[in-house]
């Protein structure tokens, strides 16, 4: 059937088809069918912009029911491949299947939340793969209830983030999105729907964490919720020394709940008026101003940020919050003057990036190409990083955020399949969030890759432990240096649960079996 499809497809390439009956009806499909080159053409761009691949053809499943039918459909062709496509802000093709089929999952179950249940602080959500995070906010907040881990944008899926980790400023505290989910209903490489959990199918629920879409397609979710604050105290605070960023960053993620922020993150940036890059990047309101003349005269070419967040009620007196964000500043030893600091609705700031998607929209920084590059360093390399990388081929800025903050990776569930740094407790995300108009206005992407390719050089040519996140790699045999001993555990979770290697080709890991 399958076939059919293929050499009807290749015979009417030019024609403008919308197909939900003929193929729609081959495929058994509720939802449609879509080969129009309008819909393949928009399946393979990613956010990166930096690869294509064009698929055969665009699912639009109607729920996990269609999903099945496209990987059975897939498993008996000789050749075709399935991927699951959330939101397309991968950076290097990694939800693209060259000839294949792309499951639109945003287009499954148009309502894509299915329950809000609980109680008794067991709170928890049941939503679509496909369902964006900012969605899922939005519907939780109405029952005063709230997701416990984010990624700093919502724009993404839920199957997106999940295939990779979902961190934040909350994974101090609650780790990354995969260590919040209880339970799961995947669509295996075998076409199998089961519902897996930490006790149930329990193999499948963590290979599918972080597995990078790798072992089966998930179509449901089961998310643990808190109850949701009103509002949150957004504070950023300025460091000139590496060392005392990272002195105070980690004392206040080590601390017990109560006696820290909610949220903590942290950024490096330039010790320059360049709007992009430098000062004017810190303040949280256009009335506030980076006063340069508070920072010592030797300070360096590069400056650091603590962002924290401080959640509060709006019954809470101002007094009461200043005196509790007071206490906890109190501690910290960032540069005195350097402070700025904004109260606004929860809602406002877990959407705080959105703002910044419109602007970059508006200014044709969104659909430019994205060549990003994030990293977990381990502790132990952190403060050499930043005096090779952030000191060394950064000082002048990545033309975006340069995240920079710890996690804690007892948070972390080590049955799950995602990668990190061999040695210690505490690793640093790094993010090299790069916006830049398209060449000639910006810089080529070409040598913006070869640069990120110069910081891994780096950090291979000095021994740092590190790991990617997001991690993109085109041999068999970078992915095997990537995964460590966890490789042979990854290889033994595909035999079982995608052993022709249907699902996610983008991420080139493996190569379909015929
Ligand atoms: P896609 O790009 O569509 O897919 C990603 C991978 O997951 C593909 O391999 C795909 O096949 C697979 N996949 C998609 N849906 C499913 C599913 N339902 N089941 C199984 N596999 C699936 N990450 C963070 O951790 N923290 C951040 O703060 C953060 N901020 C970001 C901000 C921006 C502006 C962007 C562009 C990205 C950011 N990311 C962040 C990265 C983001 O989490 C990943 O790129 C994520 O994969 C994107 O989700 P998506 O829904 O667009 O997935």
């Amino acid at each position: 059937m399958i076939a059919y499809a293929e050499r009807f497809v290749h015979e009417n390439d030019s024609e403008m088809r919308q197909d939900d009956g003929v193929s729609g009806l081959d495929l058994q499909l509720q939802g449609t069918l879509d080969w129009s080159p309008a819909a393949t053409a928009s399946a393979s761009k990613d956010f990166g912009g930096l690869r294509s691949a064009k698929p055969l053809a665009v699912v639009r499943p109607s729920g996990s029911d269609d999903v099945a039918r496209s990987v059975k459909a897939a498993l008996r062709s000789p050749n075709l491949t399935v991927a699951a496509r959330g939101n397309g802000h991968s950076i290097n093709g990694q939800a693209m299947s060259d000839g294949g089929l792309v499951v639109d999952m945003r287009s499954a179950d148009t309502d894509h939340f299915q329950v809000v249940g609980g109680g008794c602080g067991a709170d928890y959500a049941v939503v679509a793969g496909g369902a964006l995070w900012e969605d899922v906010l939005e519907r939780c907040l109405r029952y005063g209830l709230a997701p416990r881990s984010y990624t700093d944008f919502l724009g993404l899926t839920v199957g997106g983030t999940l295939s990779n980790a979902g961190l934040s400023g909350q994974a101090f505290r609650y780790g990354p999105q995969t260590s919040n989910v209880t339970e799961l209903e995947v669509v295996t490489g075998l076409g199998e729907t089961l519902i897996c959990s930490r006790s149930d199918n329990s193999e499948l629920f963590f290979a599918v964490l972080g597995g990078l879409g790798q072992f089966g397609i998930i179509t449901k979710a089961k998310i643990l919720l808190q109850p949701a604050p009103d509002m949150v105290r957004w504070i950023r605070v300025v460091y000139a020394d590496f060392g005392e960023f990272t002195r105070d960053a980690e004392s206040l993620v080590t601390r017990p709940d109560g006696d820290t922020f909610d949220y903590i993150e942290g950024f490096a940036f330039v010790n320059s008026d360049d709007p992009v890059n430098g000062w004017p990047t810190v303040p949280l309101d256009r009335d506030q101003r980076f006063d340069p003349a508070r920072l010592a005269p030797d300070a360096g070419s590069v400056l650091y940020c603590l962002e924290l967040g401080l959640h509060h009620q709006g019954s809470d007196s101002p007094s009461s919050v200043d005196s509790v964000a007071g206490r906890l500043l109190g501690r910290l030893g960032f540069v005195e003057g350097l402070e700025f600091r904004r109260d606004v609705s929860y809602a406002e700031f877990l959407l705080r990036v959105k703002h910044a998607e419109r602007h970059a929209k508006a200014t044709g920084l969104w659909d430019a190409p994205h060549p990003w590059l994030n990293l977990f360093v381990s502790k132990a390399d952190i403060a050499d990083f930043d005096r090779t990388v952030f000191k060394g081929i950064l000082k002048d800025g990545v033309g975006g955020p340069m995240l920079v903050y710890p996690i804690l990776r007892t948070r972390w569930d080590k049955r799950t399949s995602v990668v990190l740094p061999e040695s210690g407790e505490i690793f640093y995300l790094v993010a090299l969030l790069r916006y830049a108009l398209p060449y000639p206005d910006g810089p080529s992407a070409d040598k913006v890759v070869s640069q990120n390719r110069d910081i891994l050089q780096a950090c291979d040519k000095n021994g740092f432990d590190y790991k990617l996140y997001l991690p993109y790699y085109q041999s068999q045999e970078e992915w095997k240096r990537h995964f460590g001993k966890q490789w042979a555990r990854f290889v033994e979770r595909k035999a079982r649960f995608d052993p022709m290697a249907i699902l996610a080709p983008g991420q080139k890991i493996f190569s379909r079996s015929s």
